[in-house]
């Protein structure tokens, strides 16, 4: 007999939401992590991450994030803690850009609140913008940014209000699941349960290594800029997010400056190629110049953001062929189930993710539309 139902490897963004839901299914819960409580050794640090619904990256993820939206406010009631901030967001490029015509597919095919904004338009309501003639936005008054230490943080803290036993400095080095449940091998001892859960992040190729996902995990850097026009002029209460795509398709993002945010706004390239990585080789060090390529991109259409470099930091993105994300059972061990993959994008559906891996832990089925997400997608495995 286990003296836990469940144990869930990894308490970052997406394991702190599936020990949440899970211990308010009221199961027993033993969450394990490598590393202290909110660390910024991983995917989810940095003070900010976009929200929106006008989603670019495909309509099927709309109502993941309407859902997301409604648990991200029953998260920052039940906790307390401030989560996300309503600023609004634009996307901007050219009218055939995928952050503008991506986004507009989105909000048509279901109807959500959005605005299209001409390169007049966006400089006369944005003062900070200088969009080049051929420029078009879509305004979606619904986008802003969460805090992702502040979400991991209520998550964590909601898991153990529910009972969840959580234990960081804990590092997994191996897992077997058969008919009777899974052990867990971890530098604390051996674990069993009746089920398994496996959010590891951009260590997903060492815990998963077997199943042959084709994952590559990414080197990101999130910049810091002092603006140098005054403060209020990148204030949150009037100045959305952003991201911009460019002919090239290339895409930066900012968000405002908030009270977190010490004066500084942060910016960052979207996707960047040649960055392969793995969290143990990864050069966390941020060379001078990096910033450059960002520097000259923002300088023509945000001119007055890249001011002085207060800080850089790397983050890692774990993405998939696809850059949809890997949710699921696993293919080979029905006790076991999968979050990982999200490519870069997954924040903003945190506490979504947290309920559909509940679902499938607790019931073995969920009402959320998750099949782009299969894990087999990719074809046959190890
Ligand atoms: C620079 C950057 C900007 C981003 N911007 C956005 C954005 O604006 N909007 C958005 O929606 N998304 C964004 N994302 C993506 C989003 O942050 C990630 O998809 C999300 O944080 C992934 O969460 P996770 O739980 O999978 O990973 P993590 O939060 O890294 O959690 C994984 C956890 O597993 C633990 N772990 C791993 N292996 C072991 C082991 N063997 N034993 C014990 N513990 C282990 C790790 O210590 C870690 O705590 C961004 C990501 C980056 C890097």
């Amino acid at each position: 007999m286990s003296s836990h139902d469940v144990i869930v490897i990894g308490l970052g963004g997406m394991g702190g939401a599936a020990v949440h839901r899970l211990a308010a299914e009221g199961l027993r819960v033993l969450g394990l992590d490598r590393f202290p409580a909110v660390h910024d050794q991983g995917s989810s640090h940095g003070g900010s991450r976009i929200i929106r619904q006008a989603y670019f990256e495909g309509a099927d993820y709309v109502p993941l994030l309407l859902r997301a939206y409604e648990l991200w406010d029953e998260l920052e009631a039940e906790s307390g803690l401030e989560i996300r901030h309503r600023t609004g967001g634009l996307m901007v490029g050219p009218a055939d850009s995928l952050a503008v015509a991506g986004s507009l597919r989105s909000a048509e095919a279901h109807g959500l609140d959005h605005e299209l904004l001409d390169a007049a338009e966006i400089r006369r309501r944005f003062p900070t913008m200088t969009p080049a003639d051929s420029d078009v936005a879509l305004y979606e008054a619904a986008a802003g940014f969460v805090s992702p230490e502040q979400s991991v943080t209520a998550n964590l803290t909601m898991a153990r209000r529910h009972g969840a036993e959580l234990r960081h400095g804990v590092r997994v080095d191996s897992w077997t699941a058969d008919s009777a449940g899974v052990t867990v091998h971890a530098d604390d001892g051996v674990h069993r349960a009746e089920r398994l859960v496996i959010c590891p992040g951009a260590w997903a190729p060492d815990l998963l290594a077997r199943l042959g996902l084709p994952l590559v995990v990414e080197r990101m850097v999130q910049f810091w800029f002092r603006p140098t026009a005054g403060p209020a002029s990148f204030a949150e209460q009037r100045h959305p997010i952003f991201i911009w795509e460019d002919a090239g398709r290339r895409q930066a993002y900012a968000f405002p400056m908030h009270a977190e945010s010490d004066g500084t706004v942060k910016a960052a390239f979207f996707r960047s190629g040649d960055n392969a990585c793995t969290p143990d080789t990864i050069d966390r060090r941020v060379a001078e110049g990096e910033e450059e390529e960002l520097r000259r991109f923002l300088s023509t259409r945000v001119p007055t953001l890249p001011g002085p470099l207060a800080r850089a930091k790397t983050c890692m993105y774990t993405t998939t062929p696809d850059e949809h994300f890997v949710i699921g059972p696993h293919p080979r061990h029905d006790r076991v189930t999968l979050a990982c993959g999200f490519s870069g994008h997954g924040f903003k559906f945190v506490p979504v993710v947290g309920e559909i891996v509940a679902d499938l832990v607790a019931r073995g089925t969920t009402r959320h539309p998750i099949a782009m997400f299969d894990p087999l997608r990719f074809g046959p495995q190890g």
